[in-house]
């Protein structure tokens, strides 16, 4: 996934024996995710599928299959504002494996979307399997993917009964039980500047996920302009707003991680009329003229935030 991940388990002393165990139990469930959903990986089911022009059934395995449900879920809920498709305007824009270093034509963009949309994947739940309706459809779950591997890391430690745990891959994070001080587990959200770790808030967070979506991070300059790498897929470019972080608090890490993405292409004030509309529980940092940032926060997370 191309990211880091820290795991937290809190435990009496473990034994050497005890410990290698754990780790292997946690790298396998994100081997495991990693090597099917990478788009790094040539050999990944992603890969495989990504590459076949054929428009016929691609059976899946249990775990890509149900990230391809919980996608296609959110583009609907988001009104296509999450979309798994984007991958080609994704790498056109340079935040793919092939990083391009200029900006696209319009005429390139014109014929990529073409493809684009994330109605031509349909996924087949009872057949276990996907299809695309266009060959040249290819799929990308960044967006998504860490929030799952989140979620199995924290459902593979509840199940060896270590119900005290924090798991976090690539920003996105999900809580059990009760930190070393047996007190909620508290997550910092960061201020959204690139290169720095400061705080911007903390939020107790008890058995819940929070996944935070940012233009902070991951971007691009270009001749002076910044592009972020979340796209908006009804313009096919990259996001252009004041929002420059969203964060939302789910039971599931991996709708956490997808609506957090699909909010950041809706921009503040679509984002927080969505996020209310739908009793969310959300958190918009917006940047201001003067580089300070405002925050928005809807009921629900403001219900969550103080407990
Ligand atoms: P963030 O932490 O900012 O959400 P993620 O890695 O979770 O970052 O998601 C960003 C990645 O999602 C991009 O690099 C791209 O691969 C993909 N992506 C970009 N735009 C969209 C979109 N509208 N819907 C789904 N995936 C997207
Ligand atoms: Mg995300």
């Amino acid at each position: 996934m191309g990211t880091a991940y820290h795991v937290k388990v809190v435990a009496p002393r473990l034994s050497d024996t005890e410990q290698d165990e754990l780790a292997r139990i946690i790298t396998d469930e994100l081997e495991n995710v990693n090597s099917k959903m990478s788009t790094y990986q040539d050999d990944s089911e992603l890969s495989r599928f990504n590459r076949s022009p054929a428009t016929t059934a691609f059976a899946l395995s249990r775990e890509t299959l149900d990230v391809f449900a919980e996608s296609a879920r959110i583009s609907e809920f988001t009104g296509g504002a999450f979309d798994i498709t984007v991958g080609p305007l994704v790498d056109v824009w340079g935040f793919g494996p092939s990083n391009p270093e200029r900006i696209p034509t319009e005429d390139e963009l014109m014929v990529l979307r073409a493809s684009v949309g994330w109605r031509n994947v349909v996924v087949d739940p009872a057949a276990g399997a996907i299809h695309k309706t266009h060959a040249d459809t290819r799929c990308d779950l960044s967006a998504i993917a860490k929030g799952y591997a989140v979620d199995r890391v924290s459902e593979a430690l509840t199940k060896l009964g270590r119900q005290n745990h924090m798991v976090e891959v690539g920003g996105e994070v999900r809580t059990a039980g009760r930190n070393a001080a047996g007190e909620p587990w508290r997550i910092a959200v960061e201020k959204p500047v690139a290169g720095s770790a400061a705080t911007e808030r903390i939020v107790p967070l008890s058995d819940r996920a929070m996944a935070t979506s940012g233009d902070y991070r991951n971007f691009i300059e270009r001749d002076g302009t910044r592009y972020s790498h979340t796209i908006d897929p009804r313009t096919g470019r990259p996001v252009m707003h004041r929002l420059a972080s969203v964060s939302v608090l789910h039971k599931s890490c991996m709708t956490a991680d997808a609506l957090a993405t699909a909010l950041m292409v809706m921009g503040e004030e679509e984002a927080l009329t969505f996020a209310s509309d739908h009793e969310l529980a959300v958190l918009l940092l917006i940047r201001g003229d003067d580089g300070e940032f405002t925050e928005a926060a809807t009921p629900a997370f403001a219900d969550l935030s103080i407990q």
